[in-house]
């Protein structure tokens, strides 16, 4: 047998949560509590390699060496909006690349991170599908963008300028799993980075600065119930079957009736905060008053809130953004109907930023008949 890089049989702990390395430093013949000061130096100090982390044995200290490694993926380049607004581009071990995006406001700064390398839904409307799927993230290449971008928002002196949000103790105070793949696609690792970003060693995130968005994987939503409790966000687009399977073919496997008993499911299992339900704004196809209406029965029962995003176009993409005239009836007609509802404003438009246009670079995509076979099976 050829011999095999020691890169590659040791373990990358930034794939492991608190309970995890725990477990890893007991099988070693340590105690648990060095799992406490491996996460505070990584997450709270900086340092990545186990030769700086004094406070661990020298002998601990050379068997990590040995043993297991803290594998960083590579930021390749930074773009900067007008509105402050920063993508990066991060390149992982095997060359695919993803993007992460910050959006600064005054009181709080918001991370978009990425779960899969590309993405297997063929939502119609979506720039990260038109890239297909390549593989799904694993949890150190989740947590590592956090890492990454607090690192450049505190370190970058041109990027703490530019930030309105300066005021804040910590630049990231909010992650969204919005940006490139289908979170609950990639249940394990999702979670065992998003229970990293809520450890009081690491990001120390409270749960509802925490949301996961899905296109509407019911098994999914049933599973992170029972596993880790954040925020929901479902990305709904459509009140009725027949035009949400059109715009996000999932639906075809889960309606709309089972996708909002699972979010009932959800919000009744302890979790007490509204679900946020996406609707992408798109010019004659969902966005007339008879839509608002439909949707507004839909809602009537459900603690919730309706998050309205204008249409994001990119080129060679037919949709279109619905005027601000049509956005805004849209969302009276909520309103009237005692849904609460509020418009995301576009941040980051001039740098590819903005929701849905977020489509990294990687080679190597599956082929369509395996991408379409593959979300049910990967879900155990
Ligand atoms: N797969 C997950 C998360 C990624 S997409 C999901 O579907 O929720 C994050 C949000 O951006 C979703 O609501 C998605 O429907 C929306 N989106 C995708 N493309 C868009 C575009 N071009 N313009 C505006 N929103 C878009």
């Amino acid at each position: 047998m050829p011999p095999v890089p020691m890169m590659e049989t040791s373990e990358n702990l930034l794939c492991l949560d608190r309970s995890a390395l725990e477990s890893y430093f007991v099988s070693m013949g340590e105690k648990p509590f060095r799992a406490r000061q491996l996460l505070q130096w990584i997450y709270q100090r900086d340092v990545l390699s186990f030769s700086g982390m004094t406070d661990l044995s020298k002998p601990l200290r050379t068997r990590l060496d040995s043993e297991a490694c803290l594998i960083l993926p590579e930021i390749v380049s930074q773009r900067t909006s007008t509105d402050g607004t920063v993508k990066w581009l991060i390149r992982l071990r095997d060359g695919n690349c993803i993007e992460t995006v910050y959006i600064p406001e005054p009181d709080r700064g918001t991370l978009c991170i990425s779960s899969q390398v590309g993405c297997s839904l063929n939502c119609t409307f979506c720039a990260t599908a038109r890239q297909g799927y390549n593989r799904n993230l694993d949890a150190g290449e989740i947590i590592s963008q956090v890492l990454l971008a607090s690192r450049a928002l505190k370190n970058d002196e041109r990027l703490r300028a530019l930030r309105p949000d300066r005021a804040l103790e910590r630049p990231v105070t909010n992650v969204v799993l919005m940006g490139m793949g289908e979170p609950l696609l990639n249940l394990d690792n999702v979670v065992a980075a998003m229970r990293l970003m809520m450890d009081d060693l690491s990001f120390g995130l409270s749960w509802r600065r925490v949301t996961l968005s899905t296109a509407g994987h019911v098994p999914g939503i049933d599973a992170l119930a029972k596993l880790c409790r954040v925020a929901l966000a479902v990305s709904l687009h459509a009140p009725n079957d027949e035009l949400r399977t059109r715009l996000v073919p999932l639906n075809r496997k889960y309606p709309i009736r089972m996708l909002l008993d699972s979010c009932r499911r959800y919000s009744n299992a302890g979790n007490r905060i509204r679900v946020t339900f996406e609707y992408v704004m798109l010019e004659d196809v969902n966005d007339d008053i008879g839509h608002a209406r439909e949707l507004a029965g839909l809602l009537q029962d459900i603690a919730c809130k309706v998050n309205l995003i204008p249409f994001n176009p990119y080129p060679g993409i037919l949709y279109k953004r619905s005027g601000p005239d049509r956005i805004a009836r849209f969302s009276e007609e909520l309103r009237r109907k005692d849904v609460f509802v509020v418009t995301r404003r576009t941040r980051g438009e001039d740098i590819e930023a903005a929701c849905g246009q977020l489509a990294g670079d990687f080679s190597d995509r599956t082929r369509r008949s395996l991408r379409m076979s593959r979300p049910q099976s990967e879900l155990s």
